[in-house]
């Protein structure tokens, strides 16, 4: 066996050292906590066996896009199991059609993209009928999709609806409130959209305490988000390259 690290790992592991310094010294130019960022790989679009190399790097969740992509990424990762990727967490951080809660129900630790009453309702069934036949453990943590310019097209819900949903969530079976998420609209200034979240997030917590989590910023802004207050940020680019055109 020859266990020199491939060209692929090599750059891998680059990157994550490089954007993990990038994250500590965003935290402490903000005046926080590393800890209290989590780094979340985003791995849509790049092949089960870029998920692997990041796992033997130490990272144990994910966030993909696309359900269909995501669940048969899971079951790959499933098959390489003799590293013993039983433990890895998924987060499904794309739009969802509620036709696909089914199977987001049996393999999202979270999902970062809910926006509406009815995605609410479905993701409830599915999470409660999976508890139920063993399919999972825990409720499904769901992070509300907040849109930040009321622009329906681009997925989130409008600020004036969040308290509602925010209700709806936390009185559904099988699902655990944890907090909001917001991509800035196209061509925003990312400074005022967090700050629009993060206004958002003190409101929420004042009835909702328990819901912590804000997932904010990307590659091309996670210092601003954290400046705001984020507590996870979801990187695709920075570590494993650019994607297809078009690949939201
Ligand atoms: C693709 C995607 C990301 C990652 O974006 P990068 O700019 O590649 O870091 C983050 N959040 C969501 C919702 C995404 O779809």
């Amino acid at each position: 066996m020859n266990d020199a690290p491939s060209p692929r790992a090599a750059e891998i592991a680059s990157a994550l050292t490089s954007v993990g310094e990038r994250l500590t010294r965003a935290c402490l130019d903000a005046g926080r906590d590393p800890d209290d960022v989590q780094l979340l790989p985003v791995t849509k679009f790049f092949p089960a066996s870029d998920v692997a190399i990041l796992y033997g790097l130490g990272c144990r969740e994910f966030g993909e896009s696309r359900e269909q992509e995501a669940s048969s990424k899971v079951a790959e990762l499933g098959e390489l199991d003799a590293a013993g990727i039983g433990d890895v967490r998924w987060h499904m951080i794309g739009s969802v059609q509620r036709n696909k809660a089914r199977s987001i129900a049996q393999w999202a630790y979270a999902i970062h993209s809910v926006d509406s009453p009815r995605l609410v309702d479905a993701l409830a069934k599915a999470a409660t009928a999976a508890l139920g036949e063993g399919g999972r453990e825990q409720p499904l943590r769901v992070l509300l999709q907040v849109s930040l310019d009321g622009d329906p097209l681009r997925g989130g819900v409008p600020l004036d609806e969040l308290a509602e949903l925010a209700e709806r969530t936390e009185s559904a079976a099988g699902l655990e409130l944890s907090g909001l998420m917001a991509v800035p609209p196209l061509g925003a200034d990312p400074e005022r959209a967090f700050a629009a979240l993060q206004a958002a997030h003190t409101d929420l917590l004042r009835g909702h305490p328990a819901a912590t989590e804000l997932s904010a910023g990307m590659t091309g802004d996670l210092e601003v988000a954290v400046r705001y207050g984020s507590t996870c940020v979801r990187v695709g680019t920075a570590l494993l390259g650019s994607r297809p055109i078009a690949s939201n």
